[in-house]
């Protein structure tokens, strides 16, 4: 066979080739603007001249500060194919971890959309290594600000020429980088090379796993600056699927108005959004019946919500699991074949496991001892992972990297089981895990149990210490408005009597407003027990 690289350089050609006259719809700051993959070529290749021209070549690191849209889609492709490697960062980092990780990388080079220019402004002064600012607005107008010699992105893309010749690149150059998101610690970086990129394109399109195709057109609600919006622009383009972007500061309200006008029939982004869209789909207020699938991931899907879209709407949810350490698709749950004559009852509960491996990774799941957990659905052990779209670093950070990549493998933090058809499923991160007595106790489990009550809008359940059993479940339960003050801890207690062990039951019911959020929408549970860890001391 031919020794050939890959690069996303054949990603872009592809989709200018065979599709030049496919969709690419993104909701702009003065409305929608669309385009064909014929414009967006011509696109990319006037931005690498752009790049070309602030000199920033092979290596380079260029920072994207930017919600999802055709700008940042172009970004995607011309900043890696010149050689130079596309740095996203989440826009919702405190402004200290924002610092820390552009002074890591050493950025030299930042876009960022005109709406988070208050944003970059505050920090400015704090970024040696930036050379160069880049505007992104809709027009080559900017609005006022502070910076010293902004560039306006439309501006210097309409004085640029298409004519360029991409670098010859091996598939093992960086092509990207991202930055997990770390509750306690600065946050970590990982480096995405071409060839995971292109691997990990196949491996997310084929059928078992997200099943995209050229036919589709996909929303995804998911940044672009965590783990690549899940690898869905690089799959896209090179399917040549129609891409829908939702622009800046997404609502539930305005995914459900674009899902309908654009006949998406894909859409990604973690539970918290599809729980905030349901209603909306329920009441008949939008129509979802373009959508062929939600994929669901970033955090453990609730059964409760997997029935409720199945049986009220119609729609499918497909649960995948994913770290920015695995680019980040590893793990989808889709039924095998022999499970169709299984019970609703027994569909769900593989929906709601985190899945199968996708094909090309490999797995095990081990015991404090390094030993391998048998595969009976219930004994609880560490997802390790390795592959070709698995990193096997962090970002000059040797010391973490030593302890999360030991022995040639990804230890991922996440408590799973694995069940005897080979389905994984999340029991905690292990920092969330639940140490009560010699027991291993899942949050994920109860709080599942919990969202299958019918007052309970979302429950997260934590670990407060315990003088005897060292720790013990405290959950935090938000309920329905129609239900405010009208649930007691004892109800909640008794509903989960019966359902889990009773060890597991918890200490305590606390109810809230809501609970608090990272910033990628995830349960912030660090957050729940500090105040409650602090609250049980008293
Ligand atoms: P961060 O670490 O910044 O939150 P990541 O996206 O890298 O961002 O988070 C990866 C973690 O998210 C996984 O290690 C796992 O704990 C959790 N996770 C991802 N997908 C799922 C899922 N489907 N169910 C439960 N947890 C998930």
């Amino acid at each position: 066979m031919m020794a050939y690289d890959l690069t996303l350089r054949a990603l872009l050609e592809r989709a200018a080739t065979l599709f030049p006259k496919k969709e690419i719809i993104s909701r702009d700051y003065s409305g929608t603007f669309r385009y064909t993959y014929g414009d967006f070529y011509k696109r990319v290749l006037r931005l690498a001249n752009v790049l070309k021209d602030l000199d920033l070549s092979k290596g380079d690191r260029v920072a994207t500060l930017a919600w999802n849209h055709h700008r940042h889609l172009e970004l995607y492709f011309a900043v890696p194919l010149s050689g130079a490697v596309l740095h996203t960062l989440n826009l919702r980092l405190a402004p200290d971890q924002l610092i820390y990780i552009i002074n890591h990388a050493e950025d030299k080079a930042l876009f960022v959309d005109q709406d988070l220019l208050p944003l970059l402004e505050s920090i400015r002064a704090q970024l040696p290594t930036v050379e160069h600012v880049v505007v992104m607005s809709d027009t080559e107008e900017i609005p006022a600000n502070s910076l010293e010699n902004p560039l306006s992105y439309e501006t210097l893309l309409a004085a640029a020429g298409e004519n360029i010749a991409f670098p010859d690149l091996s598939e093992w150059d960086p092509a990207a980088m991202c930055y997990t998101t770390a509750t306690t610690g600065n946050p970590k970086g990982v480096v995405y090379t071409h060839r995971g990129l292109v691997l990990h394109s196949y491996a997310a399109s084929i059928p078992d796993s997200l099943g995209l195709r050229e036919a589709d057109r996909v929303l995804p609600f998911v940044p672009m600056f965590h783990a690549n919006a899940w690898g869905l622009p690089f799959a896209c383009t090179w399917l040549g699927a129609t891409q829908v972007f939702p622009g800046a500061r997404p609502q539930a309200e305005d995914i459900c108005q674009m899902i309908e006008k654009h006949r998406v029939t894909m859409a990604a982004g973690v539970p918290t959004i599809w729980m905030a869209t349901y209603p909306l789909w329920a009441n008949g207020q939008y129509d979802p019946s373009s959508l062929r699938e939600l994929v669901c991931g970033g955090s453990a899907a609730p059964k409760s919500m997997i029935r409720n879209y199945r049986e009220k709407l119609g729609l499918s949810v497909l649960h995948a699991y994913g770290m920015t350490e695995t680019t980040p698709v590893a793990l989808v749950s889709r039924p095998k074949s022999s499970m169709a004559d299984w019970t609703e009852e027994e569909k769900y509960n593989i929906a709601a496991k985190q899945g199968l491996l996708v094909p090309g990774l490999e797995m095990k799941v081990v015991r404090e001892d390094g030993l391998e957990v048998p595969w009976d659905g219930k004994t609880m052990g560490e997802l390790l992972l390795r592959g070709p779209w698995i990193a096997k670093e962090y970002y000059k950070d040797p010391v973490r990297s030593r302890a999360a990549f030991a022995g040639g493998w990804l230890h991922t933090g996440d408590i799973v089981t694995v069940d005897p058809e080979g389905y994984v499923a999340i029991a905690d991160r292990s920092k969330d895990l639940i140490k009560s007595g010699g027991e291993w106790i899942s949050s994920l489990d109860l709080e599942n149990t919990l969202m299958g009550h019918p007052a309970v809008l979302e429950a997260a359940v934590i670990a407060i210490p315990h003088p005897k059993w060292l720790e013990r479940p405290l959950a935090c339960v938000v309920l329905r408005p129609e239900f405010a003050g009208q649930v007691s801890q004892e109800d909640i207690l008794d509903y989960l009597k019966g359902k889990v062990p009773k060890l597991w039951l918890p200490d305590r019911v606390e109810f809230l407003e809501t609970i608090p959020r990272t910033s990628v929408g995830k349960f912030y549970k660090q957050a729940l027990r500090q105040q409650f860890s602090e609250s049980s001391a008293e």
